[in-house]
């Protein structure tokens, strides 16, 4: 543990000994929904494709009113500004920038898979991040390579640069991508992937979590990883959060034992495996109609915590069982999506309701999520009220009810990525909307 960021593990975490992982990271105090339990910055970053030439390769803010410069080496590396590239450049891209369009457009690189493709290029930042540094002397180094390797064991692709690490090293290197590196966001739009090796060592997964990960975009710097509470969470607490969606229900099983190594234990998995096969869901309507009311009442009297979360399976009602097959959850977000926007908005607002029953169902309380569903919803309501002829109001008071309760969710889990544009904004300016203007007088958001 010496020489690690273990080391500046702040006073109100604790690192205790877990039954089945290695470590377990509990809470000292008590914390309260909202708040930021830690903050990590990146060891390294790297951009999604289509994001290149859109956000700055350092920083990975995307500017407003100001366009990128380019490396004048390789022409391939977009930068806010000089500082940005400096700091990119003495850290990393010095040692990758003469050989990257090469590398780039060489049959090794152009024959992988678009996600072997971001790990390829995400060791070959590692490798040039590690060979600026002297190698062990970096704590978060160090915390990287003392994360536990993915089951699997998979050869690495060849990588961007020459560097005086052994092949050996890439190896144990590439064998901790898998499971241990993330997808960052900024409003729920995955932008790019990032190590951030003292979470890794942190934070076990749950699928009924009570923390949730988001990522802090400023001027030249790199991202920052910030864990937010969703929750209240007790001294003792093990702090969690999720390494997928948890609305996986059915395929997030083997992707814990095939990815992770592990079984999934929470309370959510452990419902589900007591609850045994999960059946299809209904084909015809007056079944699914059945179906859905079911589900909207049981969710309504569930109360705010969902008994996925605290685990009480005695009385669920067998015949509520296939709302947790994936195909249900599909084809609701299918029909609510596929009429949002352009209606018919009765249909949209009909799968809607029947999608937040499902989401509270399956997620915890304050789940990002539900609250940005919520604000689609909202969108939705104000669209019909917006168009609708008659004096009817109720399209005015659901999008009212939905913005609160999608306010309150979001709030929680506060502003991440981008400045502008947030789901946050959304919020207040529908809410101005929602408050100032008649039916009459506003437009179509
Ligand atoms: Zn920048
Ligand atoms: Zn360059
Ligand atoms: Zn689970």
């Amino acid at each position: 543990m010496s020489a690690s960021d273990l080391d500046s593990l702040p006073q109100t975490l604790r690192l205790k000994s877990h039954p089945s992982a290695r470590d377990r990271c509990t809470s000292a105090v008590t914390f309260s929904p909202g708040t930021i339990l830690l903050s990590v910055p990146a060891l390294v970053t790297v951009l999604l494709p289509a994001q290149k030439g859109h956000r700055c390769d350092a920083c990975n803010r995307q500017p407003q009113n100001q366009s990128l410069k380019r490396c004048t080496g390789c022409a391939s590396y977009w930068y806010c500004d000089t500082i940005c590239q400096n700091v990119h450049w003495k850290t990393q891209h010095r040692k990758m920038c003469k050989d990257y369009n090469l590398y780039y457009a060489s049959s090794r690189f152009q024959n992988l898979q678009a996600h072997e493709r971001m790990d390829a290029l995400l060791l070959s930042t590692l490798c040039a991040r590690m060979s600026q540094l002297e190698l062990g002397r970096d704590s978060s180094i160090s915390t990287f390579l003392s994360l536990l390797p993915g089951p699997i064991e998979i050869d690495p692709p060849s990588i961007c640069g020459r560097y005086s690490i052994s092949a050996d090293q890439i190896k144990s290197l590439y064998s901790r991508f898998g499971n241990n590196n993330f997808s960052m966001h900024s409003h729920f739009n995955v932008f790019g992937h990032g190590i951030f090796p003292l979470a890794s060592r942190l934070f076990n997964h749950s699928c009924m979590p009570n923390a949730a990960v988001k990522y802090i975009l400023s001027p030249s710097q790199l991202v920052r990883m910030e864990i937010v509470a969703l929750r209240q969470i007790m001294p003792d607490e093990e702090i969690c959060i999720p390494y997928i969606d948890p609305a996986l229900l059915q395929t997030r099983a083997q992707i814990f034992e095939l990815t992770y190594g592990f079984n999934c234990n929470c309370t959510s998995c452990t419902f589900l495996g007591i609850l045994g096969r999960i059946p299809d869901p209904p084909k015809n309507d007056p079944e699914l109609q059945n179906l859905t009311n079911m589900l909207e009442e049981f969710v309504r009297n569930m109360g705010e915590i969902s008994v996925l979360q605290t685990g009480q399976s005695r009385g669920f009602p067998s015949q509520l069982l296939c709302v947790f097959h994936e195909t249900f959850l599909g084809d609701l977000s299918e029909k609510f999506s596929a009429s949002s926007h352009e209606g018919p908005y009765d249909i949209a607002l009909k799968a809607g309701t029947t999608l937040t029953a499902l989401y509270r169902l399956i997620y915890p309380s304050n789940y990002p999520q539900i609250g940005i569903h919520l604000l689609e919803m909202a969108k939705t309501a104000w669209n019909q009220w917006m168009q609708a002829n008659s004096d009817d109001e109720a399209p005015k008071a659901l999008a009212l009810q939905a913005l609160t309760l999608a306010r309150g969710i979001l709030t929680v889990f506060g502003s991440e990525g981008d400045e502008h544009n947030g789901p946050l904004l959304e919020i207040q300016t529908l809410g101005h909307l929602l408050q100032r203007r008649d039916r009459h007088s506003g437009t179509e958001t």
